[in-house]
């Protein structure tokens, strides 16, 4: 199983990530948790991140690219993954599709998780209050919010046009979305993969 996972920033895609890769047993890559492990341990990689991050902004294409390339290519990547939060640029899916096409896997389902913008900007205040992540702020927020839509809402059309889009409502509780997610997944033209 080869998925990714997208959704604007507060859509739950971290914790939904952890449960939907546990069930088909692949690694859940996340860049957002990769990034933030290397600036609490002070790496050069965190240290660049970190200006982009706390601003709200993406850390540079060729940046990530690198990390997640290097990540996939891992053993324990090799029979499937789920990505979060990559890709989230049109340049990064080019280098995506490279990094695909160089090992001959193809990609089985990209999910979607939609909420509307009320209900995300109550959630990552709150997820400021109880987290205490350094880009909740609303200012940041809201900036964070802006360059999704600019930048990688257009994903979605690329991923639909190739029939690989599986929108699934983000509202309810956890056990709520992840039942709709295995739904999507077993209801999409690929289910005999799962
Ligand atoms: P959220 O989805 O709530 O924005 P993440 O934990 O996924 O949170 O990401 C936090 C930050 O990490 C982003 O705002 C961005 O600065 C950086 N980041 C994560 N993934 C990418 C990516 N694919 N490309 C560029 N920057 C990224």
């Amino acid at each position: 199983m080869r998925i990714i996972l997208m959704g604007p920033p507060g859509a739950g895609k971290g914790t939904q990530a952890k449960i939907i890769a546990g069930r088909f047993g692949i690694p859940a890559v996340s860049t957002g948790d990769i990034f933030r492990a290397n600036v609490s341990q002070g790496t050069p990689l965190g240290v660049e991140a970190k200006r982009y991050m706390d601003a709200g902004d993406y850390v540079p294409d060729e940046v990530t690219n690198a990390m997640v390339r290097d990540r996939i290519c891992q053993d324990d990547a090799k029979g499937g993954f789920l990505l979060d939060g990559y890709p989230r640029t049109v340049a990064q899916v080019a280098e995506l599709d490279t990094m695909l096409a160089d090992t001959g896997a193809a990609l089985d389902a990209v999910v979607v998780l939609t909420v509307n913008d009320e209900e995300l900007v109550q959630r990552l205040l709150n997820r400021a209050h109880v987290e205490g992540r350094t880009d909740d702020t609303e200012e940041v927020v809201r900036h964070r919010q802006d360059v999704y839509n600019e930048q990688t809402e257009p994903l979605l059309a690329v991923y639909d046009e190739r029939g690989l889009l599986v929108r699934v409502d983000g509202i309810g509780t956890v056990d709520e979305v992840s039942a709709r997610v295995f739904e999507a997944l077993h209801a999409s033209p690929d289910s005999a993969a799962i």
